[in-house]
């Protein structure tokens, strides 16, 4: 049966150009499209690791996907594929905390300077664009400058994120945490100017801490013993190593997570409804999923307590964000998506609460690295 847009036109197979798309996003992407549509993907990344299942001669889509395994900063065929391609959607990025800070110039290089040419050629071919951005380009809520007991800090307007509202605030240069966000800020006002000027069409994507299976790595196992990835990984890794989950800064800062499988729902249908996504920009995430690093902590403790027998009894551990970030770590408050222009545009909502998320992701975790990690556990040199 032929599929329909959100106006009831027949959807026409496409060639999307994935670039970074075998990492976490990409990989459930690839799956979404490789399942349940017709278009093909061309998926340009460093590794293949995370799609490597689809990748297999004997999937019945293997006709529809290919991989090339290219650095974007230097490789001239990347021109070729984006021209070639009726879509580009661009999700490379280096995007863990711990590098803002830590490798600041390859920070700004990746989110900014290797994405210009991306724009470029989709400008010069008048290609589509779908451009991944961050919520962290809205840095700090408004209400976090008022004092702790301030009235107004209850009041929305203080600290929901609007995209055609909200300011963006970040701190100072030595802040170097900063320096992701307003790469970010920048590659997005380089877009919506060529959308302006040269007429590219686009659409910019800022995705509210989306979470699930494959994201990150889990230090030591399959990624660097001393890498430091996002709270999902990190808190994994507490848990299944049986150590104290770490509270930066007393997990006090908040966040909302948005289940994977809900958000890249939504990047399909900016794919399928190009009149109504192109020259938006959009949050996707989940409002209702609002927790305190120290609740998610406890939350984690309490469902991995019932995929792993006997683990219930997990504490947590404060620790400062310079002994765990080292200098120029800073960090977002608050972040809640406003959805009124998602809404509007592709009738999207997010469903999966935090606790049934957390549940498919952490039983993902305990069958995925519990027999390598009690094996590293058992002989340390391993
Ligand atoms: P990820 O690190 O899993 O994926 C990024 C992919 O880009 C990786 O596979 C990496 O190998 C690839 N890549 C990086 N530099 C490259 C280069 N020079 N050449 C080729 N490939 C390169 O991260 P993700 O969570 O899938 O994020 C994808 C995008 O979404 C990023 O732009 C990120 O900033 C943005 N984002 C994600 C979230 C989230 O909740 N996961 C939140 C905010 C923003
Ligand atoms: N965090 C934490 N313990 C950890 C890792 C992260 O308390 O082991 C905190 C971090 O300081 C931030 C929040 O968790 O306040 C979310 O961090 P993440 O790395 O997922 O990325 P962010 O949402 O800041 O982009």
């Amino acid at each position: 049966m032929a599929r329909l847009d959100l106006d009831g036109k027949e959807i026409a197979p496409i060639t999307i150009c994935l670039i970074g798309g075998a990492g976490f996003i990409g990989s459930h992407l690839c799956e979404l499209l490789m399942a349940h549509t017709h278009h093909s993907a061309i998926v340009i990344d460093v590794s293949s690791d995370k799609i490597t299942h689809l990748l297999e001669k004997s999937c019945s889509w293997s006709n529809r996907i290919e991989f090339h395994k290219i650095n974007i900063k230097n490789d001239s065929r990347l021109e070729t594929l984006i021209k070639s391609s009726d879509l580009t959607i661009n999700l490379a990025a280096i995007c863990t905390p711990a590098d803002y800070n830590t490798r600041p110039l390859d920070t700004i290089y990746s989110n900014f300077l290797d994405a210009i040419p991306v724009v470029k050629y989709c400008t010069e071919s008048n290609k589509r664009l779908i451009h991944f951005s961050t919520c962290e380009v809205y840095g700090k809520t408004i209400g976090s400058f008022l004092p702790a007991d301030h009235s107004l800090r209850q009041d929305p307007n203080f600290y929901i994120l609007k995209e055609d509202v909200s300011p963006c605030i970040f701190g100072p240069l030595e802040k170097q945490r900063w320096s992701y966000a307003c790469a970010k800020q920048m590659i997005e006002r380089l877009i919506y100017a060529e959308g302006d000027e040269h007429g590219l069409k686009f659409t910019i994507v800022r995705p509210f801490n989306w979470i699930g299976p494959r994201m990150d790595f889990i230090p030591g196992i399959d990624g660097p013993t001393e890498g430091v990835p996002r709270v999902l990984a990190c808190f994994s890794n507490n848990l299944l190593r049986g150590e104290p989950l770490k509270l930066v800064d007393g997990g006090k800062s908040q966040r909302t997570f948005c289940y994977i499988k809900d958000a890249i729902e939504a990047v399909l249908l900016m794919i399928e409804n190009p009149e109504r996504a192109n020259g938006q920009i959009f949050n996707v995430g989940n409002p209702n999923n609002e927790v305190t690093m120290r609740q998610l902590a406890q939350l984690m403790i309490e469902v991995y307590g019932k995929i792993s027998v006997g683990s219930s009894d997990l504490t947590t551990v404060d620790v400062s964000s310079k002994d765990f970030y080292g200098v120029g770590y800073d960090d977002s408050d608050k972040r809640i998506p406003d959805m009124t222009i998602i809404n509007r545009q592709l009738g999207w909502n997010p469903k999966t609460p935090l606790q049934d998320l957390l549940e498919v992701t952490l039983t993902y975790q305990h069958q995925t690295y519990s027999q390598s990690i009690k094996k590293a556990l058992s002989n340390p040199t391993y």
